[in-house]
């Protein structure tokens, strides 16, 4: 029977580290700021805003909620990202997707500073990644990788499986997989034998968005299984990529949802905000 691997305990003690820092760093007279821009009232979105909102707080990092209504236009909000580009108390900026239709959620990427680009979406920190120099780490893949680690489970070496190649999970997920020597495969939608190649997967991490799609005939006995899936089940109830009680007796470790990468993304949030007050205080780790 697989490990369970607590998301809650590990975003937990990753907020805690963060708290120390933003401690000291405010000692050195440093205060990180995250600026958070909410467009239109999409619920789902203003539970996460909230969550980050309450994360802050929990961290001591100073935060700012930039509420706008639906027909905000793409001017007046480049301008607003543009106001917390040069705004000194605002060491991150997250734009929360999705954006209402009509809006280009990529040109307002690009607007952001990008040592402001909390969310590591901008091309800029997309290129770092790619190169392994990057300041930061997009949230979910970089959560993702903490969890690895707290399992133990050498990554170096072994045969990793990214389902989903998306540009903010399952592409970034495999170039970090990648820079700590895994063995990278990345499936999508057309990829063929799906089952065979998750079969030969010592790590399996499902991003793909759909209820009951890992099921326990794709999993390699004694895989570690992360499961960044968070979908809606025929009763409503959360849940991930993954047939949890089928696949629950095989792995080695698994994830659960809710409470597994959830509640790192959020940590990793908080981790790189610090990284963007270092970085633009010029205070070295
Ligand atoms: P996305 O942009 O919709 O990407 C889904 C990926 O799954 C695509 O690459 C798609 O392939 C692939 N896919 C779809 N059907 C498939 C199939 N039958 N076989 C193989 N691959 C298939 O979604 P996303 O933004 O990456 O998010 C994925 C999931 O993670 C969602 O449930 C989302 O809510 C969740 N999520 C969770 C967190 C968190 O903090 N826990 C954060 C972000 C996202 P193609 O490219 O070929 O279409």
């Amino acid at each position: 029977m697989a490990k369970r691997i607590d998301g809650k305990a590990i975003s937990a003690a990753v907020k805690a580290r963060v708290a120390q820092e933003v401690q000291t760093l405010r000692e050195q007279g440093v205060h990180p700021g995250l600026a958070v821009v909410l467009v239109g009232d999409d619920p789902a979105s203003r539970i996460y805003v909230n969550n980050k909102k309450k994360a802050c707080e929990e961290t001591g990092i100073y935060s700012e909620e930039y509420a706008l209504p639906a027909d905000t236009t793409q001017e007046k909000l480049l301008a607003l990202i543009e106001e917390l580009n040069q705004k000194p108390e605002i060491s991150g900026i997250l734009v929360q997707s999705p954006l209402p239709k009509g809006l280009d959620e990529a040109a307002v990427v690009e607007k952001i500073d990008p040592h402001k680009d909390v969310d590591a979406f901008h091309s800029y920190n997309v290129g770092k990644i790619m190169q392994g120099k990057y300041t930061f780490l997009p949230c979910t893949p970089a959560g993702v990788i903490e969890l690895i680690h707290s399992t133990g489970v050498e990554i170096s070496g072994k045969q990793c499986v990214v389902i989903g190649r998306s540009d903010i999970v399952g592409k970034p997920m495999a170039m970090l997989l990648l820079h700590e020597h895994g063995t990278v495969t990345i499936c999508h939608s057309r990829t063929q034998n799906l089952a065979e190649v998750c079969r030969g997967a010592d790590i399996l991490v499902s991003a793909v968005g759909k209820a009951h799609f890992v099921t326990g005939d794709m999993v390699k006995p004694g895989a570690v299984v992360i499961d960044v899936g968070m979908n809606r089940d025929e009763n409503g109830k959360l849940c991930g990529d993954v047939e949890f009680g089928q696949v629950e007796p095989i792995a080695s470790h698994i994830t659960p949802v809710p409470g597994g990468v959830g509640p790192m993304t959020i940590a990793m949030l908080m981790k790189n905000t610090v990284a963007a007050a270092k970085l633009q205080n010029g205070v070295r780790s």
